[in-house]
């Protein structure tokens, strides 16, 4: 019988304990909140990718329009998913919070491509750029995966920004 007690050799049934259980390790690689400057949550939980609610944003671009995409908060992870419009994955878009309009903070350049930026999206609705994720602003860049603001940084001080 499920959830007895006792097995049928009338010993007590001691649960087996399973260490480093996968969805634990995944949590601790998943963004669940970002915050645009003005501290809006950017993660909807109405745009699942890679399995966990995306970071939504609005995107612009002479070449793309005008749209709304939802990025991975899965850590190194470069999936995207477009909700509303086409986007151009080569261009430099620029990114904004779907709630007030106001475009994320500009980190630095980007080497991939002239225009190219990594963005700031905050983990705390007050701006601190040191605890925040950064990402690049071209959707085909390996550097359009999140990854946290302070490697970022780390990167740039290294390649002598
Ligand atoms: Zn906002
Ligand atoms: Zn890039």
């Amino acid at each position: 019988m499920p959830g007895n007690m006792f097995n049928d050799k009338g010993r007590l049934n001691i649960p087996e304990v399973r260490h480093g259980d996968s969805s634990t390790i995944k949590a601790e690689v998943v963004v669940n909140a970002v915050y645009c400057p003005v501290g809006h949550n950017l993660i909807s939980v109405n745009h699942e990718v890679s399995g966990f609610p995306g970071i939504t944003v609005r995107f612009s671009g002479k070449k793309s329009g005008e749209g709304l995409i939802s990025l991975s908060a899965v850590f190194g992870d470069t999936s995207y998913c477009v909700i509303e419009g086409d986007v151009d994955p080569d261009e430099a878009l620029s990114l904004s919070c779907p709630h007030c309009g106001t475009e994320l903070d500009v980190l630095a350049s980007c080497p991939c491509r002239a225009e190219a930026v990594t963005v700031l999206g905050y983990l705390y609705p007050r701006k601190d750029p040191h605890q925040a994720i950064a990402f690049c602003n071209v959707l085909s860049c390996p550097n359009s995966a999140v990854i946290r603001s302070g490697e970022a940084i780390r990167m740039l001080s290294e390649s002598g920004f």
